[in-house]
């Protein structure tokens, strides 16, 4: 297996220039705020990558242009936290439950893949993901893993 016990905080680092770059080039802020001293957690590497990627291109693709994009590792005793937050145009209550369906999508040439894959990553890594939105305000991803699976 690829699962190795390892900082989410390397891992969100190693994606950054990627993210930063995908930002600038769409006029959007980029935040980070990271945690200190989480526990370490198994993790696949590329899969917590592809993760945070899909969900901040959300993001930026939510914004059109000006905004800010969120980032931030959250620790609250053995839970580890990945929030991607962007003050986009939010998700109407009725598409939140469809939103992690494989094909779904409101973009006219989205593929709806990204957040499927996304909750198949959080899956296997004994995750949980929630989405916090509010339409013409933003939306909040939130990952959530248990550092007690890494010892
Ligand atoms: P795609 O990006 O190809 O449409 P995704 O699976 O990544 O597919 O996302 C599915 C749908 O969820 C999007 O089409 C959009 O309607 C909604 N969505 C996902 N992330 C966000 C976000 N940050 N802000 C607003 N809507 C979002
Ligand atoms: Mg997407």
């Amino acid at each position: 297996v690829e699962n190795k016990k390892q900082e989410l905080n390397s891992i969100i680092k190693g994606i950054l220039p990627l993210i930063a770059t995908n930002a600038m080039e769409q006029d959007i802020e980029l935040k980070v705020n990271l945690a200190e001293g989480l526990p370490h957690l198994l993790l696949n590497e590329k899969e917590i990558k592809q993760l945070l990627l899909n969900l901040a291109r959300n993001g930026i693709e939510a914004m059109d242009h000006h905004g800010t994009l969120c980032i931030e590792s959250i620790i609250e005793g053995d839970m580890v936290s990945l929030s991607v937050a962007d003050c986009g145009c939010g998700i109407c209550k009725e598409n939140q439950e469809k939103i992690f369906d494989p094909f779904f999508t409101t973009k006219e040439s989205g593929t709806g893949l990204g957040l499927s894959v996304c909750a198949g990553i959080v899956r296997r890594h004994n995750g949980t993901i929630e989405v916090e939105s509010e339409e013409g305000k933003g939306t909040r991803f939130i990952i959530t893993f248990n550092a007690l699976d890494a010892r």
